[in-house]
């Protein structure tokens, strides 16, 4: 287990030597034990909210928790809370309750905790308190709930999406009665402020057991986003596909990179398979313009829960272009690249690749030559001298074509645009001579 750092134990030997017990808890002593190192240090105390201020006083502190018993500390390391022990009172609408009542030890503290493995305290001496198994249920790979899951989902159902939250992150199972439980109460979930369920939602899709987790939860994952209920068990009815959509939606989820965007964009980038499916007169299954009937579902998803506008529109890009047959010619890699931008054509591409990741062999080795050449087209232009994929971008500007006599106004922009195209179309290269020649033919034949 790595050492408490300096910024932490400071404030831990001053509210020690003021007389309140006070234990690093929660996520920094789990991940400790796992080896990893924490992102945050949280502590509780035995002291009331003032009682820590006052003690602390030299510090920068922030009281934005009070009402819940925390105080966050600024410190040299990063900010710190500090909360007092507390068992949470009455709670209304399956939502974290109002009001908290303060406890005078760490046991009843521990008890309120969601689950085993969050429940632990690292005490003076380095012990580790541990009153529901944590440090077990860490070793076997567990999430569990302390207490009864049944009533700990009915309390706060957002523990739900907690639970696989921390399934998918550690890479760990959910014990039985726990998962139960959570699948039991999904329900619950529509009380919860959809920012909170995007929140641990984009936490289930970053992490190492995402794919796992979608498959064996998958009607919690419903209750959040119900448009993906009729990806199960649908069949593709295609040679391209040995999987029903949901399935490989979840695979494609794993074989994705592991950021928010990416994630969410493999996700949700067959939600219109089911309402696009059509049978041949073969009986094979073909799903025209799914990429762009997704792309509007999944927009009006990602509204409802809250996404900030900038990853909405850039999940929205991709799943509108994750069915597009890949560049194989600079021509039309420089006509996507006009399109969408140069990050989104990387994101496309590793898109691409995931969802060729869970295809029928033959297929996929077909489509991963396709995808391959595409970025060799993509790395060819970015070796051209001056590579230009937008008006901005032109070796010529708005001056140079002024000075060939046009009239200031809109037929400037009209003479850029159409040397853009022709350079896009490959017809001159993107440099000033041939360029303003160009333009001069162009003024000519007008
Ligand atoms: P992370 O690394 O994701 O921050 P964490 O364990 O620190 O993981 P937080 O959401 O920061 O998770 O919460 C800190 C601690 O507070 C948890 O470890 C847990 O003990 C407790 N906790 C947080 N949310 C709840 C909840 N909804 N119900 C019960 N206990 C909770
Ligand atoms: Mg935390």
């Amino acid at each position: 287990m790595g050492p408490i750092p300096a910024y932490v134990h400071t404030l831990l030997a001053a509210l020690w030597d003021a007389g309140f017990e006070t234990y690093p808890v929660g996520g920094c002593v789990r991940d400790s034990l796992m080896g990893r190192t924490p992102a945050d240090w949280d502590l509780c105390t035995a002291a009331r909210p003032d009682q820590t201020e006052a003690v602390l006083g030299g510090y920068r502190l922030v009281e934005t928790g009070v009402k819940h018993g925390t105080v966050t500390v600024l410190t040299e390391g990063g900010p710190v809370e500090i909360t007092t022990f507390r068992a949470d009172g009455a709670y209304r609408d399956h939502r974290r309750p109002e009001r908290v009542a303060f406890v005078p030890d760490l046991k009843e503290d521990l008890a309120r905790r969601d689950f085993t493995v969050n429940a632990m305290a690292l005490g003076p001496d380095g012990q580790v308190v541990d009153p529901y198994g944590g440090r077990a249920d860490l070793a076997a790979g567990v999430i569990r709930c302390v207490g009864e899951p049944d009533v700990r989902f009915g309390e706060d159902a957002l523990r739900i999406l907690r639970a696989l939250r921390f399934a998918s992150r550690l890479d760990f199972t959910i014990e039985p009665v726990t998962a139960d439980g959570a699948v039991k109460n999904r329900t619950l979930l529509d009380d919860i402020a959809r920012e909170r369920v995007f929140a641990e939602l984009k936490g289930i899709l970053t992490g190492p057991g995402a794919g796992r987790v979608l498959r064996e939860y998958a009607p919690v994952i419903f209750q959040v986003i119900p448009e993906l209920a009729a990806e199960e068990g649908f069949a593709q009815k295609s040679p391209h596909h040995i999987h029903d959509v949901w399935t490989h939606t979840a695979m494609a989820v794993d074989a994705a990179e592991p950021d928010v965007v990416s994630r969410l964009a493999m996700l949700l980038h067959d939600i219109a398979k089911p309402a696009c499916f059509f049978t041949d007169e073969n009986g094979v299954g073909h799903f025209y313009g799914h990429g762009e009937r997704g792309a509007a579902l999944a927009d009006g998803i990602l509204r409802r829960l809250r996404c900030d506008n900038d990853t909405r529109e850039r999940v929205c890009l991709l799943v509108a272009h994750h069915d597009m047959r890949p560049p194989q010619t600079p021509k039309a890699m420089r006509k996507l690249l006009a399109k969408v931008g140069e990050e989104a054509v990387r994101q496309l591409i590793a898109c691409w690749r995931a969802d060729n990741a869970d295809r029928a062999p033959d297929v996929r080795a077909r489509n991963l030559a396709m995808i391959e050449t595409s970025e060799r087209v993509l790395e060819g232009l970015f070796a051209e001298e001056a590579p230009c994929f937008s008006v901005k971008s032109l070796a010529v500007n708005g001056r140079d074509i002024l000075a060939l006599g046009v009239k200031p106004g809109p037929a400037v922009g009209r003479v850029l645009d159409r040397l853009f195209n022709d350079v896009l179309d490959g017809l001159v290269p993107n440099e000033r001579g041939p360029l303003l020649q160009k333009a001069a033919e162009l003024l000519k034949e007008d």
